[in-house]
């Protein structure tokens, strides 16, 4: 990747983050590097950890060739929609939805999981429960602290243990600035059209900046302990092809009288649109009926 060079922002309306050059985003470092530094640990996580960095520099090999990496100059993310994009000088265009597994300080020689860090919007870490649930059945620390010492190792073995539980096809290692680089995970690549779909999802929000559209009654967005009927079981750890669609108990109840969503249902609900981050915490407020 030596031919990465600076990238000016090319979404001007959006927060992209425009990132700088750096080479090797793809490449880990050898297996034996890490498993020096994973001999510290206990055996069992020493054992899980060597084999899920050897599976991911497998897949990384596979990744890099069947997506031909390397003829990208440009890369970027973008937070509110999960999606990084590869761009090449001669206007190809490559689209991966991401996971944003957790960053590494080399000033505090520290590692820091998407999960734990609030500058991480929940969308792009949620799929990580999955880790962290997989270190708590098997006493594994480093899945379950959300900040813990290490070394310039311990990002790609925490994103090769990520990759492993949640079925990544790569992955890639951002520099945010001289201190700091940024561990992602692909999940799934996305076309041209899913890319430019998944753009006109999105909304702006007074507390969240923007995010997925959702639905919700306007008695959900006031009210709490009012009930969550949800069109679809909603799953903050699954990204859903589908927007979220809530409303309260009574909202329920017009719409059984009424046997389906019509003018009268509809004028007592009076739907509102939220960001899917709201949507989330609407749910918390209102599911357990008071
Ligand atoms: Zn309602
Ligand atoms: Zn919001």
């Amino acid at each position: 990747m030596e031919n990465f060079v600076v990238s000016c922002r090319f979404f001007p309306q959006s927060e992209i983050t425009a990132l700088y050059a750096y080479a090797g985003g793809l490449q880990l470092p050898s297996a034996t590097t890490i498993f020096t530094y994973m001999s510290s640990l206990n055996q069992d996580f020493e054992d899980y950890t060597d084999k899920a960095v050897d599976d991911l520099s497998a897949l990384q090999d596979e990744f890099m060739k069947l997506y031909e990496i390397e003829s990208y100059e440009h890369w970027y993310y973008d937070h509110t929609l999960g999606a990084f994009n590869f761009k090449s000088d001669s206007g190809k265009n490559l689209y991966f939805k991401y996971i944003d597994v957790g960053s590494f300080s080399t000033k505090a020689n520290t590692w820091n999981w998407g999960w734990a860090n609030s500058s991480t919007p929940v969308r792009v870490s949620r799929g990580l429960r999955k880790v962290k649930d997989f270190g708590e059945a098997n006493g594994f620390e480093q899945l379950t602290k959300g900040l813990f010492d290490g070394d310039e190792y311990t990002g790609w073995a925490m994103t090769a243990i990520a990759a492993k539980q949640l079925s990544a096809i790569g992955a890639y290692r951002a520099p945010l600035d001289d201190v700091l680089f940024v561990y992602f995970i692909f999940t799934y690549e996305l076309t041209q059209d899913e890319y430019d779909a998944l753009k006109e999802k999105y909304i702006k929000c007074d507390l969240h900046e923007s995010g997925r559209v959702a639905f919700v009654c306007q008695h959900l967005i006031t009210d709490r302990g009012i009930g969550f009927n949800e069109a679809l079981e909603s799953d903050p750890d699954v990204d859903a092809a589908d927007d979220y669609q809530a409303w309260c108990d009574e909202c329920e109840k017009a719409r059984l009288r009424e046997g389906e969503w019509n003018d009268v249902s509809m004028a007592v609900a009076q739907i509102k649109v939220v960001c899917d981050q709201c949507y989330f915490v609407i749910k918390e407020r209102n599911q357990s009926v008071i």
